[in-house]
């Protein structure tokens, strides 16, 4: 196959706000940068971020990074990487103002700061007081970001590939990645992007899950793509649920809701988030409030005539909040149960919304992969990840919210001052062997005909309802043993499945073929990892080992797909300039 060939300095795959607040950084500095997305760059996930971006601003009562700092290795149930952590907390206020430099439109103080409110698992002065750290353009600060940071891009030169797919990574024979190919969605056509560093940005993998917050868009490709390149991934069973989807349907209402003072309910109308955590409430960790959820719904003090869900109420803080700081929350509400949070109560359950684990990289962004001795680390020369679908790791076992956005914009930051570096120190291209090439290719050859087996749709959302029934919030070593099966033999049986279009123009049945291929593939580190941790930590709720265990679990776990192995990493509890954390129980 005869394929065209562009080259660039730098290739970022992936135009969410990790992949753009790069992209920015590099185009500026004068790196030839190329972004691909496979939907247009506006529409990326970020776009549905609700709730906003943390930083200690200390707007409205008194902060610091280091309490934040605090806050986040708490958060992370002791998992999360300290230095990483705090090198985030710290930079993070610079961070917002030069997001507000961009042009993003936070809401404002009385006084014109930017406005920001309470979230979960925040503190002052190291588990004090409620502390409010979450810096809010209303209910769409994802939104106003992404669209300022695509505008900053266009006026920076970035070049964009608009509704290409990225397929697989090209690596040379000493290792070093030098590209990828993607295909236009459009026309079919392959096309070889060469780069001297190549940014994976492709967010989080949501949909491997029934019932989720996730864009349709979410299928782990860039996860996968390393897989397939021979990295593993780290703490893949560490998936968050957020509490507040609407009942059944996934749909997110941010913890904003909460933040501004709306509160949970159970079918006698019991505030019940007092009996779990008697001092954060409704506002404690999103793991925490999720199992509490779970367990009024078994204990049958769930509300509705099956009793399978509990109740937001947010009428009390009234209409001119409601309208002021929860306009889209309100907007969802009314558009998809026909309820008005100004008066009714709304139906929410747990439903699955970010992966705190990934691509393993180190604080400059840069992969990591195992080394070839055992137990030794080695970074992959030329290859970088940040945003959603990279693990740091500032989240550990469990995120906090508006933390996400923030690692985005900073270690997507971070990736793009190391390539710059990377790429003055390496000004030549290396040459593509044509063997990783062929490889490649053939993966995407094998979707030019169809099989004969279910259809892809059906497929896939088999493989969602054995995530949700197999690998949900609360686990066991049966239930995930039988979780690995059921996978294992999804991805059998991927190899027959049957495609709508054999034509090459606009076929999305063959991206959404390649797509389930990463989904399995993702989901099978996903079980597997979650399979072998035999404790409870953070989001990973073992039924069968319901406490932590410091002496034997604090490490990180790398899956890797060939023999579908594991091994494990300390976790770094030494920060940068101040003492360790260490763990303790977590209480909220
Ligand atoms: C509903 C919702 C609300 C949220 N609210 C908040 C919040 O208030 N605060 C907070 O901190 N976090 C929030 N989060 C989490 C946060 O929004 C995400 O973690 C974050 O936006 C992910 O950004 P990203 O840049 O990593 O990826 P994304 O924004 O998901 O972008 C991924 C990009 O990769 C591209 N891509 C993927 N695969 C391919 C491929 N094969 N080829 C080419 N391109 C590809 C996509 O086109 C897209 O451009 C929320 C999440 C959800 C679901």
């Amino acid at each position: 196959m005869s394929i065209n060939r562009r080259k660039f300095d730098a290739l970022v795959i992936g135009a969410g706000g990790g992949g753009l607040r790069a992209g920015l950084h590099l185009a500026r500095e004068g790196v030839h940068t190329a972004v691909v997305s496979k939907v247009f760059p506006t529409r990326s996930h970020t776009v549905a971020a609700q709730g906003g971006i943390n930083a200690a601003l200390a707007n409205m009562v008194p902060d610091n990074w280091h309490w934040h700092m605090f806050d986040t290795v708490k958060g992370s149930d002791y998992l999360g990487d300290q230095d990483a952590i705090e090198y985030m907390c710290k930079v993070a206020p610079k961070i917002v103002y030069e997001l507000e430099h961009f042009g993003v439109p936070f809401s404002r103080t009385e006084k014109g700061k930017i406005y920001q409110r309470p979230f979960g698992g925040q503190s002052q002065n190291f588990g004090g007081d409620q502390a409010a750290r979450t810096c809010a353009a209303a209910d769409r600060t994802g939104h106003a970001m992404l669209h300022s940071l695509y505008q900053q891009n266009i006026a920076a030169n970035t070049h964009f590939f608009d509704e290409y797919f990225a397929i697989d990574l090209l690596r040379d024979d000493d290792g070093h990645v030098t590209g990828a190919l993607v295909i236009e969605i459009e026309t079919g056509e392959p096309l070889v992007i060469e780069a001297k560093a190549t940014l994976l940005a492709t967010g989080g993998c949501g949909q491997m899950y029934k019932t989720n917050t996730n864009a349709h868009v979410n299928t782990g490709d860039g996860m996968a793509m390393a897989l397939r390149a021979g990295i593993p991934l780290q703490d893949m069973e560490f998936f968050q649920f957020h509490p507040t989807g609407i009942a059944g349907r996934g749909l997110l209402l941010t913890e904003g809701c909460r933040g501004e003072g709306g509160y949970l309910v159970n079918k006698d109308g019991e505030r019940f988030m007092e009996r779990y955590a008697p001092n954060a409430k409704d506002l404690a960790s999103r793991d925490v409030v999720s199992r509490a959820i779970y367990t009024e719904v078994k204990e049958g003090r769930g509300c509705g005539p099956d009793g399978d869900h509990v109740h937001l109420k947010l009428s009390h803080l009234g209409a001119d909040v409601i309208m002021k700081r929860l306009p889209g929350i309100r907007d969802t509400c009314m558009t998809f149960l026909h309820k008005d949070p100004i008066t009714d109560l709304i139906p929410i359950y747990p439903t699955a919304h970010y992966v705190m684990g990934g691509i393993p990289t180190n604080r400059a962004g840069e992969v990591v992969s195992v080394g070839k001795r055992k137990g030794t680390e080695a970074v992959v020369p030329g290859l970088y990840a940040a945003g959603e679908c990279a693990c740091v790791s500032v989240h550990g076992a469990n995120r906090l919210g508006g933390n996400s956005l923030l690692d985005i914009v900073v270690f997507g930051r971070a990736a793009a001052e190391n390539m710059i570096e990377y790429v003055r120190a390496n000004p030549a291209h290396r040459d593509l062997p044509e063997k990783s090439l062929e490889q490649v290719e053939g993966r995407l050859a094998r979707w030019e005909q169809t099989g004969e087996g279910p259809s892809v749709l059906d497929l896939r959302n088999e493989l969602k309802t054995a995530m949700e029934t197999y690998c949900g919030v609360y686990r066991d070593q049966e239930t995930l043993a039988t979780g690995i099966e059921k996978v294992a033999e999804i991805v059998e049986r991927i190899k027959d499945v049957r495609l709508k279009d054999q034509s090459k123009v606009y076929n999305t049945s063959r991206i959404e073929a390649l797509e389930l291929e990463n989904l399995a593939d993702i989901a099978m580190a996903t079980v597997t990892s979650a399979h072998a941790r035999q404790e409870s930590r953070g989001a990973h709720s073992r039924v069968d080992f319901p406490e932590r265990d410091d002496a034997n679990w604090m490490q990180h776990t790398l899956y890797l797909r060939e023999g579908r192995k594991l091994a494990y990493k300390p976790v770094r509890t030494q920060p940068l300039t101040v003492e360790s954390f260490p763990p303790k129980k977590r209480t909220y």
